[in-house]
């Protein structure tokens, strides 16, 4: 093989490479074209041969043909797996949004399936033969969970809390003549929270067309704040859950049935963006107290906003419930056909509430299944891996760790777990070598050592996950 000074030109080591159509051959004959399709693969051969050819006229020296045939060959199977791929989370945390957020359960897969395979009474009603209420098919259910007294289901949490705001703006409930100005939304200072991809609270706010008004402080707010910012054009009284991230020492915020109290005597709406919102108590698995949505819709805002596929386990959603006024107004509000959800969405949401309604959610949910994992059986199960992983196995160990609830639930609550502490070396190196498996294995970095947490590695995946261990440590196992 000639080397960059061994006398050759650049245009001389162009013409060692391979042409174009003998390229597509061998792709052709791996199965790639028919994968992928003609012109994907030409548009993938043209690159590879461009990219060669500003090397070698950088000096580079031609590659043997097969190692180009088998770079291209490498780079096609990876396009042919996709741009969005299943991975396995040893990440620990559960609602992990880099990640997609909820796994779903086998009847919200089934729901979703049939709902996607062929058509729906969507927008039909069976009994009367006529067009029907998209919006009602997730209701009901919602309102036996939470005692709400009507819902609707929108995009994503982010879409619920900007329709709350702009189908409660525009006039007070009673129809006072609107004073002058743009209507103000009352909210703490220490709730205008960033959520993460740049979801901002107060952006949120300002774009609904709404003028914020903030009272309070940053750790301490009381009622009798927001009864002094409450003004003429005042419309909305509102709180958020902080969601991510945690103050502490002298902290304060009025109850929410503060809020209402001071709502209904004024004559305002009270809006609660809830977050992550669960319907299940969180304490008894040691997540610390967090309030449910039953609880909010019981202190009586007008409208709580939470996700669906944060804490209730779903397929990515935001749910609005509340007073039947209020989401009256949601539901006839110009965004909502802008921001409503499909049949697939509200065949898997449905299917996930079913398991709440017949009280076995902490078995049938996923990410219930995971908050509510034994310890002893994570052990067990790191410990099996250890197992398997033969001689490679006994540079590893199983340590005591920390999963995390995550997706901007509790922050800094964590529940005791066990992990597979990987050899120590180069971290960071580890990590890059578990994920060009296939799947993909997401791990992360404790003490210097990539350690692999069994919460959120799904039943069934213990095999793939222990075939890429062996392959990243670059022994065999057993
Ligand atoms: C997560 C969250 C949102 C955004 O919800 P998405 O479902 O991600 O759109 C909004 N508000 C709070 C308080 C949250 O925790």
């Amino acid at each position: 093989m000639s080397t960059p000074n061994s006398g050759t030109s650049p245009p001389s080591e162009a013409r060692k490479l391979p042409r174009a159509d003998r390229l597509l051959e061998a792709a052709d004959r791996a199965g790639l074209v028919r994968r992928l399709g003609h012109g994907a693969v030409m548009e993938a051969v043209r690159a590879a041969l461009e990219r060669l050819r500003a090397e070698i006229l950088a000096g580079a020296a031609c590659p043997a043909p097969e190692a180009i045939e088998r770079d291209l060959l490498e780079r096609l199977e990876s396009a042919a797996r996709g741009s969005l791929r299943p991975v396995i989370n040893a990440t620990g945390v559960v609602v992990h949004t880099n990640l997609g957020r909820a796994p779903l359960s086998e009847e919200t897969i089934d729901a979703m399936r049939r709902a996607a395979a062929g058509y729906t009474n969507l927008e039909y009603d069976l009994e009367a033969g006529e067009r029907g209420d998209r919006y009602g098919h997730a209701e009901a259910p919602l309102c036996r969970l939470t005692g709400a007294e009507a819902a609707v289901v929108v995009n994503n949490n982010a879409s619920a809390v900007m329709l709350a705001l702009a189908a409660l703006m525009p006039a007070r409930p009673t129809g006072d003549s609107p004073a002058e100005g743009a209507p103000e939304v009352v909210v703490s200072r220490g709730q205008l929270v960033e959520i993460g991809g740049g979801f901002r609270i107060p952006d949120v706010l300002r774009r609904s067309g709404a003028t914020l008004v903030e009272v309070g402080t940053t750790n301490r707010t009381y009622r009798r704040d927001y009864e002094d910012a409450i003004g003429p054009r005042t419309r909305i009284l509102m709180s958020v859950h902080r969601s991510n991230f945690r103050v502490q020492g002298f902290v304060h915020d009025p109850s929410l049935e503060d809020l209402v109290s001071l709502g209904r005597e004024r004559d305002l709406w009270v809006v609660d963006d809830l977050g992550s919102g669960t319907l299940l108590a969180t304490a008894p698995h040691g997540l610390g107290v967090e309030p449910t949505v039953q609880e909010r819709v019981r202190a009586g805002a007008d409208l709580v906003c939470f996700s669906g596929d944060k804490l209730l386990g779903g397929p990515q959603a935001g749910i609005l419930v509340g007073r039947r006024e209020a989401i009256r107004r949601v539901k006839r509000h110009p965004l909502m056909r802008a921001l409503r959800v499909d049949k697939v969405t509200l065949a898997g949401l449905s299917a996930t509430l079913a398991h709440y309604e017949r009280g076995e959610a902490l078995e049938a949910i996923p990410v219930w299944r995971a908050i509510s994992a034994p310890a002893q059986a994570l052990r067990e199960r790191a410990e099996r891996w250890r197992a398997a992983l033969g001689d490679a196995g006994a540079a590893c160990a199983v340590l005591p760790g920390q999963s995390a609830v995550g997706g901007g639930s509790l922050p800094e609550v964590t529940i005791p777990t066990s992990v597979l502490a990987l050899p120590p070396g180069d971290p960071h190196a580890l990590l890059a070598r578990l994920r060009r498996c296939d799947p993909p294995v997401i791990a992360r970095i404790e003490e210097d050592r990539v350690v692999l947490d069994p919460r959120t590695v799904l039943p069934g995946e213990d095999e793939p996950l222990v075939r890429c261990l062996v392959e990243a440590l670059g022994r065999s196992g057993r």
